[in-house]
């Protein structure tokens, strides 16, 4: 198959995978700065996921879509930028299911059109550098009833909502840890939901310690502290009771979600008995963070941090030649932070002069994002040790709890497995139980599975991306354009 190529020959060709805010940043910085550019993204649209949205390029966003975003006007000049810019290509709907090493560089493997289209054209690229700003999905811990209809992530509570104006549900009830959880309550009640509460997982003494620590050193952020500030407000306004210090436990219904068993939590997350309260609901939205998109990033050898980010130094360089990385796939730390990076990943992929006046302010703006990185993961992190064994979460799970939704396989069959085969590696278990085997590959599971086991690491080798039709990965043995 030969390499697919773009503008003029000679100069560095930098291929970004990603068009949210790391990306689209990522894509003007490397034209500027004199390189040609291509930027696939996987989704209709750019923007990613804090721009999400149903318009086409050209087409204006309703008054209503409008109150739903945030820093529209940013997005506005970011995407004129790229699309403008003559030595940048833009392709939209372009899958890159694969990543391989070579000693002359990456190579990535990419399917245009729409998903799961039997018709998809298969491209390769060969570029000299190779930044990937692929984001993160959302975390959710599994409890009993996680997998009925009505139970959805938090994330795509709000994706729905931004991208078709429709709300989950009637009567719903948000939950899990971290800031995200205001603006998805928000958009809820924007779009005509009832939000009957935020139940934020981390207490009220664990939110201090992380957020006011030191709040003079959270100047350079004023930014997203008023974004969240206007979150709350909406709350008031929508009389959103925020509740901290508690969890939904359970989901129960028959056939969909009818209501929630709601607990307080001790500060490991275990469950405090005697405070169980049931809610009616029609829709419950839960994300406990994120967790990054790592397939490409471990296909092409970079090094991953303990925390299970992309580890890069100050100029966004991976420890693979010829791989940048920026935005969630590297942190999370927000809108500002993937700014930033990308800027300052593109600019270096495209060998911009890292002393320049714009490398060294984007240096700054990052420094600052990166304190309020560090307070969310201090203030709603997910606690790793409990009193007894392992995170007080796992209390919330029964024996008969689905961890694997794909393959369905439970909390007691995890463990029995790890037993019977006397091993807790997660590979084993993976093998011996079939976790992380379906069609998502372990992407919401991996991180529960290895929790319960109490094992060390991960399951983030996915050699196939994404899922790929056997026919398209035939035609991608073909020759392509
Ligand atoms: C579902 C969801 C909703 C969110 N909504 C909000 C919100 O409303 N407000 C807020 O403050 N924060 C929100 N966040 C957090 C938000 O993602 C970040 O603050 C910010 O968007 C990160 O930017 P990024 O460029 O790193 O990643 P993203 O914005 O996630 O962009 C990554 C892009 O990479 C593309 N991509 C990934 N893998 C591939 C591949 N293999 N091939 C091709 N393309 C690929 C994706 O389609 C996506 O467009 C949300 C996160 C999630 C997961």
């Amino acid at each position: 198959m030969t390499p697919h190529s773009i503008g003029r020959p000679g100069r560095r060709h930098v291929v970004v995978v990603g068009a949210g805010p790391a990306g689209l940043s990522a894509a003007r910085a490397a034209a500027e700065a004199g390189a040609r550019v291509t930027v696939l993204d996987a989704s209709h649209a750019t923007g990613g996921q804090y721009w999400r949205h149903a318009a086409g390029p050209h087409e204006q966003l309703t008054d209503e879509e409008l109150r739903l975003q945030h820093g529209w006007d940013t997005y506005c000049v970011l995407d004129a930028a790229v699309r403008s810019h003559p030595a940048v290509e833009l392709v939209t709907r372009a899958q890159v299911w694969a990543a391989e090493r070579h000693d002359d560089g990456p190579r990535l493997h990419v399917l245009v059109g729409e998903p799961d289209d039997a018709g998809r054209v298969p491209l390769t690229f060969s570029p000299d550098a190779v930044v990937l700003a692929t984001g993160a999905h959302d975390r959710t811990l599994p409890f009993p009833g996680w997998e009925l209809p009505g139970v959805t992530t938090a994330g795509a509570a709000q994706a729905l909502a931004k991208a078709d104006g429709v709300a989950v549900g009637s009567r719903v009830l948000v939950a899990g840890a971290g800031p995200f959880l205001l603006p998805v309550a928000a958009t809820l009640a924007a779009v005509g939901a009832t939000v009957l509460g935020v139940h934020e997982a981390s207490r009220a003494g664990a939110l201090a310690r992380g957020w006011l620590d030191r709040p003079w050193r959270l100047a350079g952020t004023s930014g997203k502290l008023l974004e969240l500030a206007g979150y709350a407000a909406g709350h008031v306004r929508h009389r959103i009771p925020y509740r901290v210090g508690e969890a939904v436990v359970a989901a129960h219904g028959h056939g969909r979600v009818e209501a929630v068993t709601i607990s307080r939590l001790d500060p490991t997350w275990a469950p405090i008995a005697g405070t169980e309260r049931v809610v009616e609901v029609d829709a419950v939205c839960v994300s406990h963070g994120f967790t990054p998109r790592l397939e490409l990033a471990v296909a092409l050898g970079t090094a991953i941090t303990t925390e299970r980010f992309v580890d890069v130094d100050v100029r966004q360089r991976t420890s693979s030649p010829h791989v940048w990385a920026a935005g969630e796939t590297t942190g999370i730390a927000g809108v500002d932070a993937a700014l930033a990076e990308g800027w300052l990943a593109g600019h270096d992929a495209a060998g911009g002069a890292p002393d320049e006046r714009r490398a060294r302010t984007a240096v700054r703006r990052r420094a600052a994002t990166h304190e309020v990185a560090r307070r969310m993961a201090a203030a709603h992190g997910i606690p790793v040790q409990g009193a007894g064994s392992g995170p007080g979460w796992l209390r919330w799970l029964t024996d008969d709890t689905v961890v694997c939704r794909c393959e369905e396989v439970t909390a007691g069959r995890l463990r029995d497995t790890a037993a019977v085969t006397c091993s807790t590696d997660p590979v084993s278990v993976k093998l011996t139980s079939r976790a992380g085997l379906g069609i998502c590959q372990g992407r919401m599971c991996s991180a529960a599975v290895t929790a319960i086991l109490g094992a060390p690491g991960a399951l983030e080798s996915r050699p196939v991306a994404a899922p790929v039709r056997l026919g398209d990965l035939a035609r991608a043995a073909g020759p392509s354009a």
